[in-house]
């Protein structure tokens, strides 16, 4: 269980975010849930917590606008007072053959992906620091360990996610702060859903385990890695994709 703790979760209003948020509340764990465009999706989520019995709240911030982030870390410490757990998963694509990826592809992936991780963490620091179950998880991709034609910015921004993570996973170690990554494969959300048929039967070919990922298949694994099961797991990419990657 993850009762008296507070989770901060971007991108939270749908796909494996909402997945998340709905488990995390299920196990007793407060939410503010961090989305970008759509307020209904946010508002539902929220209103499906607070079912639970826990505090929930949502945020309107875009997490690639540095003092947005900041504003909203100022906002969700007013309203919570701490904030334990942080999952990074906001997320987008802008695919192309990179001669043909444009400075904006690759600013605006890099943008939500890697630095919107960053921002969050570096504004939630001092709360996560202080907390006695300070987690951070971090949503990255199989596509930052395996690389994907088509999705160089996305795969860069991926990779990178690792890299931060497994930095601060050395920094924050003193104060028992953990620090991972889950990579999912090919989850079946909005992202994946415009994918012709015949792109989701040649993923889904490679995968293992001969089926596209569940939102909820990624939210077990960010549970277990906020549980004190997991306070001796840091810096670790846990990969959810049936097998894609081995
Ligand atoms: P999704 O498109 O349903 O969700 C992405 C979420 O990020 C949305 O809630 C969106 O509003 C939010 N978001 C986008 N830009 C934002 C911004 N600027 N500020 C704040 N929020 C923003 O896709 P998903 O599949 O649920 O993706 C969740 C995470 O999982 C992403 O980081 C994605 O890269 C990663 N991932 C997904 C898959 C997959 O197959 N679906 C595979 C590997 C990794």
């Amino acid at each position: 269980m993850l009762t008296t703790r507070t989770a901060v979760i971007t991108g939270g209003s749908r796909g494996i975010g909402r997945a998340i948020a709905t488990e995390y509340a299920r196990q007793g764990c407060d939410i503010a849930l961090v989305y970008h465009g759509n307020e209904e999706a946010a508002t539902e989520v929220v209103r499906q917590a607070q079912q639970c019995g826990v505090r929930a709240q949502a945020y309107q911030c875009d997490v690639s606008d540095w003092a947005a982030t900041q504003t909203t870390c100022q906002r969700i410490l007013a309203d919570f007072s701490a904030v334990d757990i942080l999952v990074n998963n906001a997320g987008i694509v802008h695919d192309n053959l990179f001669m043909r990826m444009s400075e904006a592809d690759i600013d605006e992936v890099l943008g939500v992906n890697l630095k919107g991780a960053m921002a969050m963490t570096r504004h939630l620091t001092p709360t996560l620091l202080k907390s006695a179950h300070g987690r951070v998880i971090n949503i990255s991709s199989v596509v930052g360990l395996m690389g994907n034609p088509g999705q160089a910015n996305y795969a860069a921004a991926k990779a990178g996610l690792i890299g931060f993570t497994k930095s601060i996973a050395r920094e924050f170690a003193s104060r028992s702060v953990t620090c991972n990554v889950i990579a999912p494969g090919f989850i079946a959300t909005d992202m994946t859903a415009g994918l012709p048929e015949s792109a989701t039967e040649k993923l889904t070919s490679l995968v293992p385990l001969k089926r596209t990922g569940a939102p909820e298949d990624v939210a077990g694994a960010a549970v277990f890695l906020a549980s004190d099961q997991a306070s001796y797991i840091t810096g670790q990419v846990i990969q959810v994709d049936g097998g894609m990657r081995m």
